[in-house]
């Protein structure tokens, strides 16, 4: 069982375990994106990065292990300013700031992240997609985070969805781009109760949530 450091406090995480899960142990609040606790690591967005003492510069906290007498700062301010880069590049690629109650949203505001100083094109908007009955699906919002693709295959199982494009045009598709509705898909809603943009939200859902942001 490994004893690592973060911030300072020892910690005795299990075997295996990641940084990530070692600050969380010791109570620290280290922002993730791409990263879902129902889903393995993928360690894409580059958001949870914190400072490991002897490492060239900060690492994934959701991808490096512990390792006996790891000394991690979750406040490291490169790790900061690079997480901070990292969301304010997300948010000049969508056509809005993101609703106040979404995941993208609060990681933002954890990490001091406002309106973007620059401004992308935006892409992924679908005219010719087939309303789904139950999601409410707006590509344009994706950030290509993986958790709705990851989400379908880890959690239920269904391989409905992929991702697709590259760059500024990277975004997700269902079945061989066929819409939702003419592929796999069945409706659980794992993919939506993971996307921390609602890129993909249930339509159920969508009142409740704009009167949470307003509220
Ligand atoms: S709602 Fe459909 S696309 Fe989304 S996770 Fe479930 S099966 Fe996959």
């Amino acid at each position: 069982m490994p004893r690592v450091s973060i911030d300072g406090v020892a910690v005795d995480v299990p075997e295996g375990a990641t940084l990530l899960e070692a600050a969380r142990a010791a109570g620290r609040d280290v922002p993730t994106l791409c990263f879902d606790e129902r889903l393995a690591p993928f360690g894409a967005c580059r958001v949870c990065l914190v400072g490991l003492e002897g490492a060239p510069g900060p690492v994934a906290s959701c991808t490096t292990p512990c390792r006996e007498g790891a000394v991690v700062d979750t406040r490291d301010p490169v790790a900061r300013r690079v997480a901070g880069a990292v969301v304010e590049l997300v948010l000049s690629e969508l056509p809005e700031p993101p609703a106040a109650h979404t995941e993208l949203a609060a990681v933002a505001r954890e990490l001091g992240v406002g309106a973007p100083r620059w401004t992308g094109e935006v892409h992924g908007a679908r005219e010719d997609e087939p309303p789904h009955p139950y999601l409410a699906l707006r590509h344009e919002l994706c950030i290509s985070c993986g958790r709705c693709v990851r989400a379908c295959d880890e959690v239920q199982g269904t391989f409905a969805l992929t991702a697709t494009g590259r760059g500024f045009h990277a975004n997700v598709a269902a079945g061989i781009d066929e819409g939702f509705r003419a592929s796999a898909c069945v409706s659980c809603g794992a993919c939506a109760d993971t996307c921390p943009t609602d890129a993909i939200t249930e339509v159920s859902l969508l009142a409740l949530a704009a009167e949470g942001d307003r509220a």
